[in-house]
């Protein structure tokens, strides 16, 4: 009798290990602070997330000191089945001084044998938003134009540049923390409603907001009329049918790639932007199709009529150049080439970076002979001429984007308004900064 109580006991104990083994949760729980950078601001509060897919989270107690004192800021059970808590730190309740900190969070799952998980944190409270010096003193702007503004930042700086209306024309470091960024007056915003501000972002995600001392000039706009036969929709119109293929009619298919296909591959420039290269690639003033008349200019407001019947309106971004037939097209200035492919209306398209945020375009190319991440040098033959994508007759579109918006190329090629508006002020900047 006495044996068979004893196997008995043997028996459930054999099965209470063996279910242990099976239901035990091995993983203890996992933490994530962000931002990971060491900067923390009670003005953005840092934000912890636990996870734990095994039984789940138990409980987080969350202490924080300060020059030997500490305070318990977070103390919390949770329901049973959390997998996932997210929190953000209520730093500000405790009314901390900016310097060295220490967080201290510790969490445990629902495990029979508690997993735990400890992280000591040694971070820097930061509530000071940077402070910006500007140190270039004229912005004059012309509508559909560009700008350069060179500024100082008291701190480290995770982001930084000119905010225009939903626009951001990101700065970049020149020398130490001296920032250039150029911006636009960008052609489709009325000057009432141009306010260029300078926004600086330290590490810990305080945010600085200054004015820039501005003066805008406004051009007269040029209207210009485009008659479209239905010998040029006869013979333009098939190149685009793969973009629509449910649209036959050669008027309607007109009609979606001018403003569909054009909206879409304007879109499709801001990508570029990105490969951008933080120094000046380039030097003086760009070179403009050399031989070539002009035949329509940037921000011109056409209507398009068939038939005598007004059909579309669009606003023209760019400068078009024309000349002989497949006239080589030198490279504006020295960079690299972003884009060299079909882009849409553009037909041959090639784009190359400069730096700071410009790129110059040339469109309706009949050949291209650079590739994607070369470098050229200015007067470098980079294609030629010719009437892909949406282009009548022979000629260059040639355009200027500044952070991926087209900006009016003219002043590019002025050697006098660089000058006035790039280099000296540049140079200048990094002189005082000195
Ligand atoms: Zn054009």
């Amino acid at each position: 009798m006495k044996q068979r109580a004893l196997l008995f006991l043997f028996v459930i104990l054999i099965g209470l290990t063996a279910s242990y083994l099976l239901l035990r949760d091995g993983k203890a729980p996992q933490l994530a602070f962000y931002p990971a950078n060491g900067s923390v601001s009670a003005n953005n509060p840092p934000t912890l997330t636990l996870t734990d897919t095994g039984t789940g989270l138990q409980n987080l107690v969350v202490t924080v000191s300060q020059e030997g004192k500490a305070t318990e800021l977070i103390d919390t059970t949770f329901p049973d089945g959390t997998t996932r808590h997210t929190v953000a730190l209520p730093l500000a309740k405790l009314g901390l001084k900016d310097g060295p900190l220490v967080i201290d969070i510790a969490t445990k799952d629902n495990a029979l044998l508690a997993n735990r998980t400890k992280q000591k944190l040694t971070v820097a409270l930061d509530n000071r938003p940077p402070t910006i010096s500007v140190l270039t003193t004229a912005h004059n702007m012309n509508q559909g134009g560009s700008g350069l503004v060179m500024f100082r930042v008291s701190e480290k700086v995770q982001r930084s540049g000119v905010q225009v209306g939903d626009r951001f024309f990101p700065a970049f470091p020149q020398q130490g923390e001296v920032f250039a960024c150029l911006f636009a007056f960008p052609y489709d915003v009325k000057a009432g409603d141009f306010l260029p501000r300078l926004v600086a972002v330290d590490l810990a995600g305080n945010e600085r907001i200054s004015g820039i001392n501005f003066h805008t000039r406004l051009k007269p706009l040029k209207s210009d009329r485009i008659t479209i036969s239905q010998g040029f929709l006869n013979e333009k119109m098939p190149d685009f049918q793969h973009f629509f293929p449910d649209t036959r009619d050669p008027l309607q298919l007109f009609l979606r790639v001018n403003g569909e296909l054009r909206a879409a591959n304007v879109a499709k420039l801001k990508e570029f932007a990105a490969k951008t290269a933080g120094k000046p690639l380039w030097q003086g003033a760009f070179l403009r199709l050399p031989n070539a008349a002009p035949k329509a200019g940037f921000n011109d407001q056409r209507d398009y009529y068939f038939n005598d019947k007004k059909i579309d309106h669009q606003t023209h971004l760019g400068q078009d150049l024309a000349s002989l037939a497949a006239s080589p097209v030198p490279a504006a200035n020295s960079g690299t080439v972003v884009f060299a492919d079909e882009l849409g209306i553009y037909g041959q398209c090639v784009i190359i970076d400069h730096g700071l945020g410009l790129q110059s375009l040339y469109s309706h190319l009949s050949s291209i002979n650079v590739a994607v991440g070369a470098s050229v040098t200015k007067g470098q033959i980079i294609g030629r001429t010719g009437t892909t994508g949406m282009a009548g007759g022979d000629h260059l579109h040639f355009g200027i984007l500044l952070n991926g918006i087209e900006v009016d190329p003219l002043e590019w090629l002025d050697q006098h308004w660089i000058t006035d508006n790039f280099t000296d002020k540049r140079n200048s900047a990094m002189t005082t900064a000195k």
